[in-house]
């Protein structure tokens, strides 16, 4: 596929590779690359929007930060700093001229073809760092945000953090959550919802989950083998600022049915209602009133029509 064909797919045309952007289809691996064998790989997912005034990063630098945590888990040296890691991905989104997208940084234990080691020690293996943008849209579907999704919890538990570190947001990880998305999919459900190792509500496949029960939002805390999602932090202050009672705690499978009203929360997900658990229906079986009521106020902050919480910034314009 030529480097002008990716361009009808929405995929930026041109992936930043180790500090320079290159043609999409020269960014390849050997297939001995270390992280294909052992799944030595840490990723990102950003998005861009689209508003009045361009095109925006969501919350660039956290998820920057949160990448180079990742890698600094695994003992995996980038040779890039955070404000390169930003400067890169607002290149590759401006190169790929998409008005809105999603951006996928990845670092990974490479291969060094003239000197290839093949065992599972990654320390003589080279660190690499792209980013590729391509425009994705609603991850649940189009109708999710509003219609809300059907969803089981998982016969799969989530890995215990002292197993798989859930802070960092490592490839590997999501062999689990694969794991978890085909038994959904195969069953009939949009996603599924993993316990942890000692029974407690953990997080969707890609997501956090969120349950508000008498009009307080309870989300599992980050002890509970949760990745630390940046939409979820965002929730959380967005609601803290609607006058919203938040509470991080445990939460047990069948209170989730109970709930008055659940949602997930993620990159790609964004905010999206859950109508059904295990087919019993959650509240009205439609996104409930608060979920609706932050999800607004969520898309006005991307909208560049409101603040975000404390006066952040948590948009880069990328012109
Ligand atoms: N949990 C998992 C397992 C995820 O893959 C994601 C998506 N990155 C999230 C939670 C949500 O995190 P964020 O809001 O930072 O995208």
């Amino acid at each position: 596929m030529s480097s002008k064909d990716v361009s009808t797919l929405n995929i930026g045309p041109r992936v930043w590779r180790n500090g320079e952007l290159i043609p999409w289809n020269e960014a390849r691996v050997h297939v001995m690359t270390h992280a294909i064998h052992y799944g030595s790989s840490v990723f990102e997912g950003i998005r861009a929007y689209k508003n009045e005034k361009g095109t925006a990063i969501f919350r660039l630098e956290e998820h920057m930060k949160r990448l180079i945590n990742s890698a600094k888990i695994y003992r995996m040296p980038i040779k890039y700093s955070k404000e390169e890691l930003c400067k890169a991905a607002i290149e590759t989104v401006r190169d790929s001229g998409l008005e809105a997208c999603y951006l996928r940084p990845v670092v990974f234990r490479g291969l060094d073809e003239t000197k290839p080691t093949f065992g599972v020690n990654p320390f003589p293996n080279p660190v690499d760092t792209y980013i590729a943008v391509w425009d994705w849209g609603r991850y649940l579907g189009e109708e999710a945000l509003q219609a809300g999704v059907d969803v089981c919890v998982s016969s799969w538990t989530r890995l215990p953090s002292n197993s798989m570190p859930a802070a960092a947001k490592a490839g590997a990880n999501y062999m689990n959550s694969q794991l978890i998305k085909m038994e959904a999919i195969l069953n009939g459900y949009h996603e599924g919802i993993a316990l942890d190792d000692r029974g407690s509500v953990c997080e969707g496949s890609g997501e956090n989950l969120f349950a508000i029960f008498d009009g307080t939002l309870t989300t599992p805390a980050t002890s509970s083998s949760i990745l630390s999602g940046i939409t979820r932090d965002a929730v959380m202050q967005i609601a803290g600022d609607l006058g919203i009672p938040v509470k991080e705690s445990s939460i047990q499978r069948a209170m989730l049915y109970t709930a008055d009203e659940v949602f997930f929360t993620g990159t790609a997900a964004e905010i999206t209602p859950i109508r059904s658990i295990d087919k019993i229906t959650i509240g009205e079986g439609a996104r409930g009133p608060l979920t609706k009521k932050i999800q607004d106020a969520f898309f006005e902050i991307i909208g560049g029509k409101r603040k975000a919480p404390r006066d952040q910034n948590w948009l880069t314009y990328v012109n």
